[in-house]
């Protein structure tokens, strides 16, 4: 990341950090974007691309080994054990994806008194025989210990029983937010995420989206910079075309 700011900056473009877009009027030809340090940008073409959030693990705790992506964090896991939290297809596709690289164990919780997985994903999980799951269960503490693992307090919401578990990490999987508060009624959306074509062209002319904001199925840097690439070049040709 250090090497393409370089390199965006040895093109002369232009960084405005700790400012954030407020409103937006992509209506005209000219589009209007207001920030909240009180600057207004107008530019013939835009690409958003703002991102998603992970909803945050939902209990406060000092324990650090808290992830949110699998893919990046779960190789130092290898011969370990976890939790993941949530039980969606989230939860079990990303624990089949965590026991390829060869954690020992996961326990998977679920708040509600079922899990929405689809069916065949959860027998898949279960049928390996290193997952557990436990539903209408909630996390109500992790106390970081000395040896570097957590200690995880459990409430069982359906028998009332309190119980702990020492695991070295925890996947929380509870849903992402994708930052399009701003463009709800004006781009079309795809459950919260911007509806792209395959040149990165949202359904407002001049206007494009790029990264994890978009509806796509797969979202790493490497994924983002691609759409970044074909939106950036199809901005360059549409300003050429109509300005
Ligand atoms: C914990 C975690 C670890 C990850 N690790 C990896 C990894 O190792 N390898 C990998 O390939 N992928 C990884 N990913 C995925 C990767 O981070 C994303 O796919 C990638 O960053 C998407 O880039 P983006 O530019 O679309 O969005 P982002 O990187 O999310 O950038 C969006 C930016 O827009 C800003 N923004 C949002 N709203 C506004 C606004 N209104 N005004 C101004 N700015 C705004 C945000 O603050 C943010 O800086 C990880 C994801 C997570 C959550």
């Amino acid at each position: 990341m250090a090497k393409c700011r370089e390199h965006v900056a040895s093109l002369n473009v232009a960084i405005e950090e700790v400012d954030e877009v407020e409103r937006i009027d992509f209506i005209g030809e000219r589009k209007l974007v207001q920030t909240s340090m009180g600057e207004e940008y107008e530019a013939g073409a835009v690409i958003v691309c703002t991102g998603r959030q992970p909803r945050p693990f939902p209990v406060q705790t000092d324990f650090p080994n808290i992830h949110y992506c699998s893919v990046c964090d779960g190789t130092p896991y290898k011969g370990k054990d976890i939790i993941v939290m949530g039980g969606g297809n989230s939860g079990f596709d990303e624990s089949l994806y965590l026991l390829n690289l060869g954690i020992r164990s996961i326990h998977i919780v679920e708040t509600f008194p079922s899990c929405i997985a689809a069916p065949a994903t959860q027998d898949q999980a279960r049928a390996t025989g290193k997952i557990a799951v436990s539903v209408s269960t909630d996390i109500t503490a992790v106390d970081p210990l000395p040896n570097g693992r957590g200690l995880v307090h459990f409430h069982n919401k359906e028998t009332g029983e309190n119980y702990t578990e020492e695991v070295d990490g925890i996947f929380c999987f509870i849903g992402q937010t994708p930052n399009t508060a701003l463009f709800d009624g004006v781009l079309e959306l795809d459950h919260g995420y911007i509806k792209v074509n395959a040149d990165m062209e949202t359904n407002i002319k001049g206007v494009f989206a790029a990264g994890d904001v978009t509806a796509k199925k797969y979202r790493q840097i490497t994924t983002a910079m691609s759409d970044g690439t074909i939106a950036a070049l199809q901005a360059a040709s549409f300003l050429r075309k109509y300005s």
